[in-house]
């Protein structure tokens, strides 16, 4: 049977896979990666699909799924593979008495795909609570251990790893602490449903169920049965600008390294794109996330094609009306829009 990424992605669009490979251990990933290196074949790492969107006509090469689940915890230090299912670390550093990634519970994919965009929530980043990782560089052929300050750091969801194929994360190292209170909550919709002032703390574990209960109202939390979740989470990301053009003087913004971070939710929703748009539109197989105007999903037999053109769609009318195109936070591999 032909594997494609409609299988292996969230989103569940994407064409053939040309060869799968899926290495159980961090061992046996640089086994291969080493291996490969050689290899005349193009090839795509990946971890959970869920932050990827690869064409119609799929991938020809070799795809190395990372499926290695090592994990292991020495005092606040953890460190896992990365192929460990990233909610799955989460849940177990908490059972453990580690606190710090609480807040970035219910994220899917895996440990080693949380570097690549820096991922976070909730006022949390991965890169909060990174103490250092390894790498595998392809083009020297040489695993290395890296600290966080090589990793490029800085600018919203941006890494030296995204839309890079020369590094292979293949294991995370975290510093986390032992204790019964989570760190400060500063995210003022959390602290509210926690019942808390901003900056007060809480149990990690009340923390961790106030965050599953706000993404799943968010659609946010994959649920096979909710088509609102076939997404890659945010298809667009907040656009950071070096000056923010007039016709967008209302939009929220946030202070980034690179310049100013604006609301892409807030500028969809004032171009005209509610929640839930675009059932009527095209041939009906996508459409926003009615809880969540970041996300495009695929309301069943959507191809990727079908994406694009809907993204493009969305983009276009967000720069006709604020002179700001929205870009991709997902990866597009075998696609453009
Ligand atoms: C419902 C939903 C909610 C989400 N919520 C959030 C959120 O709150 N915050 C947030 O930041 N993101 C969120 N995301 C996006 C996504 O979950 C994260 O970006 C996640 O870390 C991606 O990991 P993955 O293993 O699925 O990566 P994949 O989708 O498999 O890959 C994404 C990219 O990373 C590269 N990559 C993957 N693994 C490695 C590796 N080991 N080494 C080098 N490169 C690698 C791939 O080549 C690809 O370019 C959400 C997505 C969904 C579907």
């Amino acid at each position: 049977m032909t594997i494609t990424f409609a299988d292996l992605t969230t989103m569940r669009i994407g064409g053939p896979v040309g060869r799968l490979l899926a290495p159980q251990s961090t061992k046996h990933v640089i086994e291969l990666l080493c291996e490969l290196g050689g290899d005349e074949d193009p090839l795509l790492v990946m971890g959970g699909g869920s932050n990827l969107v690869v064409g119609d006509i799929g991938w020809h090469g070799t795809v190395v799924k990372m499926a290695s689940t090592d994990l292991e915890i020495d005092g606040d230090l953890v460190t896992a593979a990365a192929g460990v299912e990233w909610d799955h670390l989460v849940h177990t550093t908490l059972s453990e008495g580690l606190t710090g990634l609480e807040t970035l519970s219910g994220i899917p994919g895996s440990v080693g795909g949380t570097p690549v965009q820096n991922v976070g929530a909730y006022g949390t980043l991965t890169s909060d609570l990174l103490d250092s990782l390894s790498v595998y560089d392809r083009e020297a052929g040489l695993l290395e251990r890296w600290a966080p300050d090589r990793c490029g750091f800085g600018s919203h969801r941006q890494s030296v790893f995204k839309h890079s194929d020369r590094w292979v994360v293949t294991d995370v190292t975290f510093r986390l602490k032992r204790g019964t209170q989570s760190k400060p909550i500063e995210y003022a919709l959390l602290a509210e449903t926690l019942g808390i002032d901003i900056g007060g703390t809480a149990a990690p574990a009340d923390v961790r169920e106030a965050v599953l209960a706000l993404r799943r109202d968010r659609r946010m939390v994959l649920d096979p049965r909710d088509h609102d979740t076939w997404s890659v989470g945010s298809f667009f990301i907040n656009p950071v600008l070096e000056e923010v053009p007039a016709r967008a003087a209302q939009c929220p913004s946030y202070y980034d390294i690179k310049g100013v971070k604006l609301s892409a939710a807030w500028l969809i929703h004032n171009a005209g794109f509610a929640p839930g748009y675009g059932l009527d539109w095209g041939n009906g197989t996508v459409a926003l996330s009615s809880r969540h105007a970041l996300a495009v999903t695929n309301r069943g037999g959507a191809t990727t094609s079908d994406v694009m053109k809907f993204a493009a769609h969305i983009r276009d009318g967000v720069e006709a009306c604020f002179d700001i195109r929205l870009g991709p936070e997902c990866d597009l591999v075998n696609c453009s829009y």
